[in-house]
């Protein structure tokens, strides 16, 4: 997120350019020859001054309320970065993807479609099932029966560890020991991403929270990603009827049309 104003929130933008610093350095240990890598990122010699020097290059002047907004933020996100160096400097992740891109296909089942679609269909049942053979099937397939809907997304880290893959999202709010499904759901969506692109076993999704270098970590079960899959689809089905209907929240506030918007929580 970025500064009040730009859609963003409260202290979020420091973070967000330390995680881009991180982010930046961790693209330079995977960029680097195999021999460098050492195993799970180990081997690598990069100073603090370093990395907070790519910090001092990534950073935008822009946005800020306030010049001593700014320096607020800028010193914030120093923080975060020493932190991070501290943490990880004796045994980097082994960061296999960086901004990791992908682009899913889901094929929607009859109840997500809508009614005068429905008409016209055969009456057979193609319910959604909850094996895996009919999970992947559902991804990356073509049309046969259901529409089939493209899902894009990009992943901030991927890291690889005995073979397995540890999916990481890097967050600016505040830091959470328990998560809600609305909360995995992001994670949800890239755990059924990567299963789809690298057919290799997935060890565990991770927030990572940057306001204290904290994660929280776990695995989506299968009933949770057939309810993500299935909460996708259903967004999708009331896209496709026009239904915008308004969620006013506490993120009014960051939103661009908070001030012309008859649904807004102030
Ligand atoms: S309810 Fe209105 S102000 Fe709030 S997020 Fe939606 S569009 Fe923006």
């Amino acid at each position: 997120p970025l500064p009040a104003g730009r859609g963003g929130g409260d202290s979020s933008s420091a973070p967000r350019r330390a995680a881009a610093s991180a982010k930046q350095y961790m693209g330079s240990i995977e960029n680097s020859p195999p021999s460098c890598l050492g195993g799970a990122g180990g081997g690598i010699n990069i100073s603090l001054e370093e990395i907070l020097k790519l910090y001092e290059q990534s950073w935008i002047d822009d946005w800020y309320e306030s010049d001593k907004q700014k320096q607020e933020y800028k010193k914030k996100g120093r923080e975060i970065l020493k932190e991070f160096y501290q943490k990880h400097k004796d045994n980097w992740p082994n960061a296999a993807y960086l901004e990791k891109g992908f682009n899913i296909k889901l094929r929607g089942t009859r109840k997500h479609e809508n009614t005068k679609t429905q008409k016209h269909e055969n009456t057979k049942t193609q319910k959604h099932e909850n094996t895996k053979t009919q999970k992947h099937e559902n991804i990356g397939t073509t049309a046969v029966g259901g529409e089939v809907y493209t899902v894009r997304g990009v992943i901030d880290r991927i890291d690889e560890e005995d073979g397995k893959l540890k999916i990481v999202d890097y967050k600016t709010g505040s830091p959470k020991d328990k998560l809600t499904f609305n909360e995995k759901e992001q994670l949800l969506i890239y755990q059924m991403a990567v299963s789809e692109i690298f057919r290799q076993e997935i060890s565990s999704l991770a927030f990572y929270y940057l306001n204290n270098n904290s994660e929280v970590e776990f695995l989506g079960t299968d009933e949770e990603l057939d309810k993500t899959k299935d909460k996708i689809l259903n967004i999708i089905k009331d896209i496709k009827k026009g239904e915008f209907p308004a969620k006013p929240s506490q993120l009014c506030k960051f939103c661009d049309f908070y001030s012309i918007c008859e649904f807004r929580k102030s």
